[in-house]
């Protein structure tokens, strides 16, 4: 199991990085604000997964991310978020980064 957690961390932080990235070329974040913007963005979606407490979550986030039916998600599962497809949690990673982005002062 601890394995499994630490591959989804990993899977999650890589995820927002490159979100992190496209979304702040326009804002000076720094080293720094980058860094602190990553770590709010994976907390709170660490969380969403169950792979974290609640008390780390940043900004509230839907029950379900994923407006599919049952047969679409099952074709598509997210092995991070089984109540989502895929392609719905990349989304929901995204709105979180951007989230974040907004919410915080960088
Ligand atoms: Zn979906």
């Amino acid at each position: 199991m601890v394995s499994k957690d630490k591959g989804a961390k990993c899977e999650v932080q890589s995820l927002v990085k490159l979100n992190l990235k496209l979304l702040s070329k326009d804002k000076r974040l720094g080293v720094d604000g980058f860094k602190e913007a990553a770590r709010l963005a994976t907390h709170t979606i660490l969380a969403a997964c169950g792979l974290e407490h609640k008390k780390s979550i940043v900004r509230p986030f839907p029950d379900s991310v994923c407006r599919h039916n049952n047969q679409t998600k099952q074709l598509h599962m997210s092995n991070l978020m089984p109540s989502s497809c895929r392609e719905c949690f990349y989304a929901f990673v995204k709105d979180t980064v951007k989230a974040v982005l907004s919410e915080q002062k960088f």
